[in-house]
């Protein structure tokens, strides 16, 4: 679990505040739901045979005796507020949420016990025109942010009898080559075979590689779904590559499934993973509800930022108030204090514990503001402040107290 400390925190910030409108421009609105659920939500939703509902999960027993888990993901806590709130019946949603989420995973770049995830979830929408509107979303993340070496793949899982038909030509296939499978992959041959296809041993590569054809067993409903969500996309100029082994680690999808990878962070390459969940809102108790989405690593695509070279800068102060004397240290009080309320945005970093006119300079030099207002005991008796540039050469100026709002108003 990571520390995000102050030298980092505005990259979180810039990517939040760039990702929150481009949510707004598609008119999804946020909801919050807890950190801590029921753990039978989890295993209910996920499945008891996956990597989180199997070792990954962080589960206690609070007083009463009830389990409880930190969050995993996001998915399964929306659905059981939208339920619970009566958000789904006869309704359509299109919601987004971010936060910490918790798994008990062996920590490596990438891949942490803590991590955050932003993540997008409509209901009550069958048509494939919603699978394709949250890709786009998605594609819409990278271009605000700057992203460029980002790939979609898509990929059908059909419906439940599809797979199931699948499933049996998969085990078959599997079974055939026994003594090449790992631990985990022996023990999902009989209770979820499709997960094997999500292997992350490099060992078993090969063995996925040539696996059965998923599309090839595509019911006539999901094809021709999975074929409009492509016209879509095409339609909107996002390229895509279909993978027909893409699966998802979790149990509750169907028909599209997607995800956003990139070849520069290793081999934990995946900064966004979704796909649709028409069961889901009814295995956990509500009325049967189409449902798709997304969630994004949020680590990732810092790191990816990093690696891609993508700057973004972190906002310096626009002012730095010097004073010196009791005089003189009240007034910069007063003097932040009306710029604060009259200026909206304006940043002020005020000196603080006192200092000599040198030392107070050093650390506004420092802070990266660009104009430093200079009130000592002198400037106070006259009603006036010191004005200096700090990043650029230009004379120093002095500004009457009763002036200094509109001054600043046209220098930041
Ligand atoms: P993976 O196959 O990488 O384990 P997953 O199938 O478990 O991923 P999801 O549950 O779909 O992943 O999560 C969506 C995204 O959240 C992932 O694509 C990844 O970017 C991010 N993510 C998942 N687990 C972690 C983790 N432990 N640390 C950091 N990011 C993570
Ligand atoms: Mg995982």
């Amino acid at each position: 679990m990571n520390d995000c400390l102050p030298e980092q925190t505005y990259i979180w910030q810039f990517l939040e505040e760039k990702i929150k409108k481009v949510l707004d421009s598609y008119c999804y609105k946020e909801i919050r739901f807890p950190i801590v659920e029921k753990t039978a939500l989890f295993t209910r939703s996920i499945g008891e045979v996956t990597d989180i509902v199997e070792k990954e999960m962080y589960t206690f027993e609070d007083r009463n005796g009830e389990s409880l888990s930190l969050r995993p993901e996001g998915t399964a806590g929306c659905v059981r507020a939208c339920i619970e709130n009566g958000l789904l019946h006869n309704q359509q949603q299109k919601l987004w949420y971010k936060g910490q989420m918790f798994r008990y995973e062996k920590p490596q770049k990438g891949r942490y016990r803590q991590f955050n995830q932003i993540g997008i979830e409509t209901y009550g929408i069958a048509d494939a025109d919603a699978d394709a509107e949250v890709i786009l979303l998605s594609a819409d993340f990278w271009r605000t942010i700057g992203l460029t070496d980002v790939e979609l793949q898509i990929n059908s899982l059909g419906d439940e009898q599809s797979r199931a038909k699948y499933r049996e030509v998969l085990v078959e296939y599997f079974r055939n080559s026994y003594e090449l499978l790992d631990e985990d992959s022996k023990r999902r041959l009989e209770k979820n075979p499709l997960r094997i296809l999500d292997s992350k041993n490099p060992e078993m590569a090969d063995l996925v590689k040539n696996a059965p054809n998923l599309l090839e067993y595509l019911d006539e409903e999901s094809e021709r779904h999975f074929q409009r969500v492509q016209e879509y996309l095409n339609a909107a100029g996002i390229s895509y590559v279909v993978n027909p082994r893409l699966v998802r680690g979790l149990d509750y999808y169907n028909r599209t499934v997607f995800e956003w990878v990139t070849t520069k962070l290793g081999a934990q390459g995946t900064v966004c993973a979704g796909g649709r969940y028409d069961g889901l809102v009814e295995q956990i108790g509500g009325r049967a509800t189409p449902a798709v989405g997304f969630a994004i690593g949020v680590e990732r695509i810092i790191a990816l930022l990093e690696v891609c070279g993508v700057e973004i800068s972190s906002k310096l102060p626009n002012v730095y108030i010097v004073s010196l004397g009791d005089k003189g240290q009240e007034q910069a009080f007063s003097v932040s204090s009306i710029l604060r309320n009259e200026i909206d945005g304006i940043t002020i970093m005020q000196n603080s514990g006192g200092g000599s006119f040198k030392s107070q300079f050093k650390k506004a030099d420092k802070s990266g503001a660009g104009i430093a207002l200079v009130i000592g005991e002198d400037e106070v008796e006259k009603g006036i402040v010191g004005l200096k540039y700090l990043r650029e050469k230009r004379e120093q100026e002095t500004v009457s107290v009763s002036e200094i709002v509109s001054r600043m108003r046209e220098l930041i």
